[in-house]
């Protein structure tokens, strides 16, 4: 068991959120001999913490879990503690510009610190929204966890070949997921709205466009609210409605979009957000400026944050951009 990192007054690199983005920009920034202070909340706020099994990560061809990566992660950032300073769990509190660098203030260690560095880095990450059943979230975690309810089609839309799903989400964005499912050869599609209109808020000509595409499809959607899961020992995603009725999946798959953005701090440094709530972001990571969309010197974000792909090689690629981009700029 590795002993607290020491806190120093600068570095060269602040990294708010230390996920798969932020430990990559930790290990960039000490192999290019700069100091880092990694700031994170807890690896269990991290996407990929509940992700059973990844296929898309080069060097693992068998799937490796998103905690055994993030494990990973970690013991190589560990082993460049002499520059580099994995704090957690530490919470950001508030990032302010200050002089030519920036002040990021964290909660760690039950006190408060402030830290000063040349360049910032924004790996905060997203949360996605979880499905509800009188109000709590509990009730799917079992199943999320076992990977019967899956969260990104990008990730894991390739499991799903010849079974029967179940999209979770009544919107746009819920239909649009069930139709997407077909290009990976589902078995069969229902979207469950847990007790809301279905389409109920979309403009009539895209929700008849939408309804249509879904009728060819012989998707239908099941308005009833849901009370309670069944069949996690079945391995199968087994639903209970408030009417008595029971219907059974091979898999759930949630279509409820995020529950939190991560907003606020980047909304505090004047960073521009593209419609769908991401940080704007050049292809070096700096982040544009929401009145001039111009970078803002010395602030870069990286991972899912920003506004690309929600996918960890994208996650590390942004990450290395960003931390070779300050080290050719800021940093000398
Ligand atoms: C179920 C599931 C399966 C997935 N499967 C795959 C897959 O197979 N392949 C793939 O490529 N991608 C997959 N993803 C997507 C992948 O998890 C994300 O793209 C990746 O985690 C993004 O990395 P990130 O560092 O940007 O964010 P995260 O990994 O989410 O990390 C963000 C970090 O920020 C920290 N944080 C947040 N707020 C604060 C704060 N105020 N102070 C300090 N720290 C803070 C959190 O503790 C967290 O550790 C999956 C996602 C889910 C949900």
């Amino acid at each position: 068991m590795p002993g607290f990192p020491r806190l120093k007054p600068s570095y060269d690199f602040v990294v708010a959120g230390a996920g798969h983005a932020g430990l990559q920009a930790g290990l960039k920034a000490g192999l290019l001999m700069r100091t880092a202070c990694l700031l994170d909340r807890g690896r269990k706020y991290s996407r990929s913490y509940y992700a059973p099994k990844m296929d898309n990560i080069p060097g693992f061809p068998d799937g490796i879990s998103g905690h055994a990566l993030l494990d990973l992660q970690v013991e190589a950032v560990r082993r460049l503690e002499s520059r580099v300073g994995y704090f957690t769990p530490a919470r950001v509190t508030a990032i302010v510009r200050e002089g030519e660098g920036y002040a990021t203030t964290f909660e760690w260690l039950a006190a408060t610190h402030t830290v000063r560095s040349k360049a910032v880095i924004l790996a905060l990450g997203v949360v996605d929204r979880m499905p509800e059943i009188d109000g709590k979230i509990d009730g799917i975690f079992p199943w999320a966890n076992q990977a019967l309810v899956d969260f990104c089609l990008l990730c894991d839309g390739h499991e799903l070949t010849g079974r029967t799903v179940a999209v979770l989400g009544d919107d746009a964005f819920a239909a649009r997921t069930a139709l997407d499912l077909f290009d990976f050869e589902v078995a069969s599609v229902e979207v469950l709205t847990f007790g809301r209109p279905f389409l109920g808020g979309v403009a009539p000509a895209e929700r008849a466009a939408l309804q249509s595409a879904l009728d060819a499809r012989g998707v239908r959607a099941v308005e009833t609210p849901v009370v309670g899961y069944d069949g996690l020992r079945e391995k199968r995603f087994g639903v209970r409605f408030a009417d008595g009725t029971t219907r059974t999946y091979d898999r759930g798959f949630s279509a409820l979009g995020w529950y939190d953005l991560h907003q606020e701090i980047p909304r505090s440094l004047g960073c521009a957000f593209d419609p769908d709530g991401y940080v704007i972001t050049d292809d070096d990571g700096r982040v544009l400026s929401a009145s001039t969309h111009e970078p803002i010197p010395g602030l870069y974000a990286a991972g899912d944050l920003r506004n690309g792909w929600n996918q960890i090689p994208e996650a590390w690629a942004t990450a290395e951009r960003a931390v070779i981009h300050a080290f050719s700029s800021y940093l000398d």
